[in-house]
């Protein structure tokens, strides 16, 4: 039998339901902070992830699905060669499915010339996202993220502490929206290009005597990325890493006045937080603040969500000087913490109607396109049924009401309806009868 490939899973009713409301409620708080939804392709060139999210990651050296372009067709060679002749060739391009959205944001940023407006772009996304990790709870091949980017030329004030402080409140607003208890907000700052510079330096320094006792990724990164070290997730590295220099000692006067100004907001506005220095998030990208929001019910991978500053990162992808700030939200590791709070959604079908006798089909399917253009929600049986067989459907489908069509029911214009929890039956004329259906709590009526 073909079974869904290992990491990848499918997304079934009654969760989806829970997707969904998850869905519209970020939908209706990017809304209200005033951000647009952004859609980028799934797949990209791969330089589009080294050049930014960085070589010596995780994701850029051990995750990333990748492949070379075979097609032949719509080949990324320019116009010119496929007009003399190379058509045919392909293409050899290296492809690669997108890990995360923030690079693939900033090069639509750049290609579409966003920043010629001269105001911040305010970008968000919905959509899934592919890293080849070892899968276990909350942990996927093919997982989706919320996220979301301030983006702009600095002259529109794409630096300023503010808009780190209105990301945080905002997540904060969202998950408290959302339902979600108890979340632990983490916050950080790498620092500028400088002060990571001065601070890769002096971990190189501190990292040389104590190798030998590392294991290998460490071992190489210590020389190439030394900030990678501290994503370590090795046993036995973890007391080594614990003592080297921490960053807060390596902010220059910017960076520690930026960090500063971030934390008096959150406080002013009344968000809790805790300072994680250890916290470098795996991305070469950031620079400055960055954050991690936790939920214990969430066991070892505990971050819902992280996020920081990458205001190098326009350039360093050829781009115009566009400091911006973003976050990515696990959605299932958000669905994951909603349901280990007991979370569910019952989405109650109001309508069931059950065509009694033949003839009465079309009578039925008017009825119901008439009440779901009313904005009832209807599901409908078949003539060839009978009431009891008819009963028990409605009852699986967890219809509140079962409205019965029959010959009589259509001639007088006025129809049977049962409540299915009370066993309550009236008849209720055709021009109430959405209304009736509709209310949540209905009267009693006498017919
Ligand atoms: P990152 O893009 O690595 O900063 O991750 C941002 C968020 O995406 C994390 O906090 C997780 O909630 C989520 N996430 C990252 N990788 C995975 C994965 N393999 N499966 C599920 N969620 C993930």
């Amino acid at each position: 039998m073909l079974k869904a490939v290992r990491g990848t899973r499918d997304l079934l009713p009654p969760d989806t339901d829970l997707w969904n409301r998850v869905e519209a409620k970020v939908r209706d708080v990017m809304e209200r902070y005033n951000f647009h939804e952004i859609r980028t392709p799934i797949f990209e060139d791969t330089q589009l992830f080294s050049r930014s999210v960085g070589e010596e990651t995780d994701i850029v050296s051990k995750e990333m699905f990748t492949w070379e372009d075979r097609s032949r067709a719509i080949p990324a060679v320019p116009v010119l060669e496929v007009a003399s002749g190379t058509r045919g060739r392909f293409s050899g391009q290296s492809l690669t499915l997108r890990p995360e959205n923030t690079a693939g944001v900033v090069r639509a940023y750049i290609e579409h010339r966003l920043g010629d407006k001269g105001t911040l772009q305010k970008l968000y996304y919905i959509g899934p996202q592919f890293r080849r990790e070892r899968p276990q709870k909350g942990r996927y091949r093919q997982f989706y993220q919320i996220g979301a980017e301030i983006i702009g030329p600095p002259s529109a004030g794409s630096e300023s502490p503010i808009h780190d402080a209105e990301i945080l409140e905002m997540l904060a607003t969202l998950l408290d929206e959302v339902g979600l208890r108890d979340w632990q907000l983490q916050l950080n700052s790498v620092g500028g290009a400088d002060d990571r510079a001065r601070y890769n330096q002096a971990l190189r320094e501190a990292l040389k005597p104590l190798l030998h006792q590392m294991c290998a990724d460490c071992q190489r990164r210590a020389e190439t990325n030394p900030l990678r070290v501290l994503d370590c997730k090795v046993p036995k590295d973890q007391p080594i890493i614990e003592k080297l220099p921490k960053v807060s000692e390596y902010l220059g006067e910017a960076s520690r006045e930026h960090f500063a100004a971030v934390g008096a907001m959150l406080d002013t506005v009344g968000i809790p937080y805790t300072i994680n220095e250890r916290m470098v998030r795996g991305l070469d990208y950031y620079t400055r603040t960055t954050f991690e929001f936790t939920h214990g019910g969430l066991g070892a991978q505990s971050a819902v969500l992280g996020g920081g500053r990458y205001d190098g990162l326009s350039e360093s992808l050829e781009g115009p000087k566009a400091p911006g700030i973003g976050f990515a939200i696990g959605e299932d590791r958000l669905i994951l913490a909603l349901q280990s709070q007991g979370e569910t959604i019952v989405e109650k079908l109001r309508a069931y109607i059950a065509p009694l006798g033949s003839g009465m089909n079309p009578h039925a399917l008017k009825l119901a396109r008439e009440l779901r253009r009313e904005g009832v929600s209807v599901d409908i049986g078949d003539e060839v049924f009978r009431l009891k067989r008819s009963f028990e459907l409605a009852e699986k489908a967890g219809a509140r009401f079962i409205v019965i069509v029959g010959e009589n029911e259509v001639a007088a214009g006025q129809f049977a309806v049962k409540n299915l929890a009370t066993a309550e039956q009236v008849q209720v004329q055709r021009a109430e009868l959405a209304a009736y259906l509709k209310d949540s709590n209905p009267q009693p009526r006498k017919s």
